[in-house]
Parts: C-alpha cells; structure tokens; sequence
C-alpha cells in the first residue's frame, strides 16, 4: 500500500458482488490505485473514507475487465491484471477490518443506488439530490441509503451459553440467536422476542455489547449479553437445526473473527467483565485479545 504521489487515489470497483483486486507480477493482491478512475463508472462514484491518507471512492462496472489499466497501481507495482473477491472471508483475512469496513461502506452504496433507481411512490425516475440522497422530481419523495437492523444475543445460564445452528447459516459453525428489528420495537424487545422465538427461552438483564456495519446487503449488526430466565429450549424449526447451552471448555466450532458473533462467543470465553465506554474511535469491535 506504498508508493503512491499526491494525486493518487484508491479505487474499490465491484463487479457483480465482487471487489476488483490488481494483481501485481508475484500475484500479490492489492486494492487498484491511481489518480483517475481505472475503468469506466457505470453509474454513481461514492466517495468513503481516507485510507493511509488518500482518498477512496467506489464503484461499479458493467462487464468485467481484460486486462488492468496502463496507469494503475498494485502496490508498488503496475498492475498486471484484475482479480474478483468476495467481501466477506477472502477479503477480510487478507485486508483487514478498516479496509474491510471501507469496502463495505462501498458496496452498500453501490446497492443502495442500484434498489433506488425509481420512485417507490410514483415509478419515476429519481435523480440524485446529495451524496447520500435521492429525490424523485415528479412528487418530490426522498430516498435515504437503508439498513436493516439486526440483533445478536449471546444468552449466559450460569457457566454455560445458548449457541444455535442456523438453517441459514452455510459453514458448520454454531452462532448466537439473530433476528431483525421489528416496527414498533426497541432493541432490548428485540432480544427477548427473538430468543423467544427461536428457543422458547425468556431472557433478563439485556446489555449492549458492540455493533457492526454488516455489507451482506446492509445490515447493522447490534450485539447483547442475556441471562437466562426461565424456560426449556424449544426449537423454532423453521430457522434453526440445533440449540444447547454449552460450557467454556466444551465450545463446538464457531464462525470467523471478523464477526460481531465471534467477538461476543470470545469475550464471554475469555471471562472478561462487561466492555465500558467502547468510544468506537479505532476498532468498533471491543476485542477481548487487546487491552
Ligand atoms: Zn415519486
């Protein structure tokens, strides 16, 4: 990621659902970078956050390129050519969680213009009013980017906590009960209703933990520590395939650091008390391995 003069920017181009990495001569991967746009926007450019100083804007491209651009960067290299990556597991691993939460901001963007094309009230066409706004001009509707609010809960009983498997999750890994917030709800009614649901489980003592912009489409991740109440574990089937509480030194596999889930799973692991005044100015993500 060195390298660059003053002009230069870095550029995250999604193909379909995929990052544009530039591949350099040993094939190392980089996000492209050049003081113009490596190839041709279809439709709007968002611009993100600085990384390393330099600006980064995103956007999408129609067909997938050939060859890279002459006058694009891959590190301190030329780049040779593009390479297509999922966001979520290849990307996070190899990038990191700021360039993750970068590329993410992006991509939602780039969904958010695709899903707002037309006036949900009227069918018109709508035209761009603010970086981050939309308005239909023939009844005057406005149209925010949106996100979906979703909880995660991590229920403790005693020395143990209640994982479950998801139909809807693919790995073979177990996670915490999720759902989406409802109208009319607060996050706390959320938790409660979910577990509730999915394991006819009552909960007490509902406390935020951390949040995280999630670009699967664009979810914002909310997470909580629960205590158990009352009840016997009784499966909603339609979403889950399993749900038992278990102990610290009997945890069954459970999904990848990068998520809000895993975070909660090792903070309750590591024993650690409650996180206080997570300011969110570096990591979002309290990390139990850090001080
Ligand atoms: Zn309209």
């Amino acid at each position: 990621m060195s390298g660059q003069t003053a002009n230069n920017r870095f550029w995250f181009m999604f193909h379909k659902d995929k990052i544009l990495l530039a591949e350099d001569a040993s094939g190392g991967l980089h996000i492209p970078c050049a003081p113009a746009a490596p190839l041709e926007a279809a439709g709007l450019t968002h611009s993100l956050s600085e990384y390393n100083g330099l600006p980064c804007q995103a956007f999408a491209v129609t067909e997938f390129p050939a060859d890279a651009s002459p006058k694009c960067c891959a590190g301190n290299e030329k780049a040779l050519r593009y390479l297509p990556m999922e966001l979520r597991n290849d990307f996070y691993d190899m990038f990191g969680e700021e360039l993750f939460a970068i590329a993410g901001h992006g991509k939602q963007m780039l969904h958010w213009d695709r899903t707002s094309q037309f006036c949900p009230l009227c069918g018109t066409k709508t035209k761009v009013d603010t970086p981050k706004s939309k308005k239909c001009p023939a009844c005057g509707h406005e149209m925010f980017p949106h996100l979906y609010v979703a909880i995660l809960a991590l229920v403790t009983k005693g020395d143990s906590t209640l994982l479950v498997k998801a139909h809807n999750v693919k790995q073979d890994v177990h996670v915490l009960v999720a759902g989406f917030l409802e109208p009319g709800e607060s996050l706390e009614q959320c938790v409660r209703r979910e577990v509730l649901e999915e394991t006819n489980i009552q909960v007490r003592n509902i406390r935020y933990f951390a949040s995280q912009s999630w670009p699967h489409l664009s979810n914002m991740m909310i997470g909580f520590f629960a205590e158990y109440e009352s009840g016997e574990i009784r499966l909603q089937e339609d979403e889950l395939r399993a749900a038992a509480f278990y102990r610290r030194d009997n945890m069954p596999p459970v999904p990848k650091p990068m998520s809000l889930t895993s975070r909660l799973i090792d903070w309750w692991v590591s024993g650690r008390e409650l996180p206080i005044g997570n300011d969110g100015k570096n990591s979002h993500l309290p990390d139990p391995r850090v001080d």
